[in-house]
């Protein structure tokens, strides 16, 4: 199974699952209800991310973008507390701090 998708809220997990439905793929929604149980996780591990078969990756990563739905661009690291944050997002969500680069 390979990840092609996450986010902290379950409503974009959810988007993103019926985007992958429209077009026909099946996907896995793992961490439904982690979020917040287990603290010694790095964040990012605990919020909710779809699996789907490793033969559907490329063609979900392609209808995820076709949907705005997945992130665009590169990672960025915040230049403040050093956290690495996904494109998708402005400012960190670690210690507020806006990102420097420009998407
Ligand atoms: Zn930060």
């Amino acid at each position: 199974m390979k990840r092609v998708f996450r986010a902290a809220s379950l409503l974009q997990v959810a988007h993103a699952r019926n985007v992958l439905l429209t077009a026909g793929i099946q996907s896995e929604l793992r961490n439904q209800y982690l979020a917040g149980a287990l603290g010694d996780l790095p964040m990012l591990e605990t919020w909710p991310q779809l699996y789907v078969e490793d033969a559907d990756e490329q063609v979900a990563l392609r209808a995820l973008a076709r949907a705005a739905v997945a992130p665009a661009g590169e990672s960025w690291t915040c230049e403040h507390c050093g956290e690495v944050l996904e494109p998708q997002f402005t400012s960190c969500w670690r210690c507020g701090t806006g990102a420097a680069h420009e998407p």
